[in-house]
């Protein structure tokens, strides 16, 4: 038996420790803090790393006794996009072991987060040994099947996931969508094991529709559809905001549509979002629209409660922590009919799904939750119990914690197998 509880969570360009809902900032930086921090009160000491942004940050920063976010120079420090950051892999590779080396650390593994962070992964247990874990949290090879612009960096990025399937001691797919997608489109070796996304499901579901309604000024009886996450084009609001031009509900003087999230002008999601709101006034939907910009964690619960359904139009979603968010709130999801969306969203029971970016089958949705309220209610009712049974953070920590015992013992034996053992 391996005593060693002290673990390395790599998120190279998802800060854990900083504000969610501005510039790049989404779900794999709540997944890396929730998990960190879920782990660390199951016993592991956890140290999470990722690339300091800003001179001013503080390099490391204390969530828990047991769980830090400690953050390394690698590159400038400065907002750059993504693929630019790979070409700084070797630095932030030596200010790990630097770091490591200076504070005489020990890690009984590594668990990696995104095709970035999964290069860096794979250098470093070339290096020591380290076992790896890895979750992809998006995959290139559905991610370019939906785009029509591929970038340069796709070839390095194809190769490096598949790398990391192939040599790293495990990979994470947070849906059995992904773990298909994983089979078919990246390779056959290497093993996997589905342990799902969570979510906080007494922060979400803590307050009621009535009383969220009042705290945010919406009147009893109008009807809020909600959508909330980055401006990126793959989240597809378009689609949205075209079905809500659509809808049959579109002359109600009672309709909100809430479109939350955003971040500071001049960076990438700030264009998409200026291209949002031009199809909001060109659709002549500027009555009924808003943009809160950025949704504090605090608030997030009062957006969902307070909708009567949470629209999530992703072209492309290798999980989507929204959905289960909206869910563990009480309300309906309706959601793209893909990859972990399908996992988490059943479709009549829990919410609706539609195909991606067909914006009638969309407002079609909108209106048939919108028309019955006692339906709407039903819906959100079975999405909080399905939350609860599959996707609290708690139950999710625990899977990790059992699968990181597994990997750090017994780094040469095949998961697959011992999981199912
Ligand atoms: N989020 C937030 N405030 C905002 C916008 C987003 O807290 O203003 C959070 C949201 O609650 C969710 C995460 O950002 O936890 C988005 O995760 P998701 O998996 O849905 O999308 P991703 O960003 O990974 O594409």
């Amino acid at each position: 038996m391996n005593n060693n509880k002290h673990i390395a969570l790599i998120s190279v360009h998802g800060d854990p420790a900083v504000e969610i809902g501005k510039e790049e900032a989404g779900g794999q930086n709540v997944y890396v803090r929730q998990v960190g921090e879920a782990l660390s009160k199951q016993g592991w000491n956890v140290d999470m790393f990722t690339r300091a942004t800003d001179a001013e940050q503080a390099k490391i920063v204390q969530h828990t006794p047991n769980c830090r976010t400690i953050r390394l120079t690698a590159g400038p420090e400065a907002f750059i996009p993504r693929d630019e950051i790979y070409g700084f892999r070797h630095d932030f590779v030596n200010e790990f072991l630097k770091f490591q080396h200076q504070n005489n650390l020990d890690y009984a593994l590594i668990h990696t987060n995104y095709w970035i962070s999964g290069s860096v992964g794979l250098q470093l247990k070339a290096k020591t040994g380290l076992p790896m874990l890895h979750t992809y949290h998006s995959l290139g090879a559905v991610k370019y099947k939906s785009v029509s612009t591929i970038p340069m960096i796709a070839t390095t990025r194809l190769a490096v996931e598949k790398a990391c399937l192939e040599n790293a001691d495990c990979i994470i797919a947070t849906s059995p969508q992904e773990q298909e997608h994983i089979r078919t489109l990246v390779s056959h070796r290497g093993n996997t094991q589905i342990i799902p996304c969570g979510t906080d499901i007494q922060h979400f579901g803590s307050i009621s529709r009535t009383e969220a309604r009042k705290r945010l000024g919406i009147a009893p009886d109008a009807k809020m559809v909600f959508y909330i996450g980055r401006f990126d084009p793959r989240k597809g609001i378009e689609t949205l905001v075209q079905a809500i031009a659509q809808s049959e509900f579109r002359n109600d003087e009672s309709l909100r549509l809430v479109i939350g999230g955003g971040s500071r002008p001049g960076h990438s999601d700030g264009i998409e979002r200026d291209r949002i709101e031009s199809i909001v006034s060109y659709t002549g939907l500027d009555a009924i629209a808003s943009f809160p910009g950025r949704i504090s964690d605090e608030d997030l619960p009062v957006y969902y409660a307070a909708a009567d359904v949470c629209v999530v139009p992703s072209h492309y979603e290798p999980f989507g922590l929204v959905a289960i968010e909206a869910m563990a709130s009480g309300t309906p999801v309706i959601a793209s009919d893909v990859g972990g969306l399908q996992y988490t969203v059943v479709s009549e029971k829990t919410g609706l799904l539609a195909p991606p970016k067909d914006v009638e089958a969309f407002a079609q949705a909108i209106d048939r939750i919108l028309s019955n309220a006692q339906w709407r209610d039903q819906l959100g009712s079975n999405a909080r119990q399905r939350v609860a049974q599959k996707f609290s953070w708690c139950g999710v920590a625990t899977q990790l914690s059992y699968l990181y015992d597994q990997v750090s013992t017994q780094p040469e034996m095949a998961v697959d197998e011992v999981a199912t053992a």
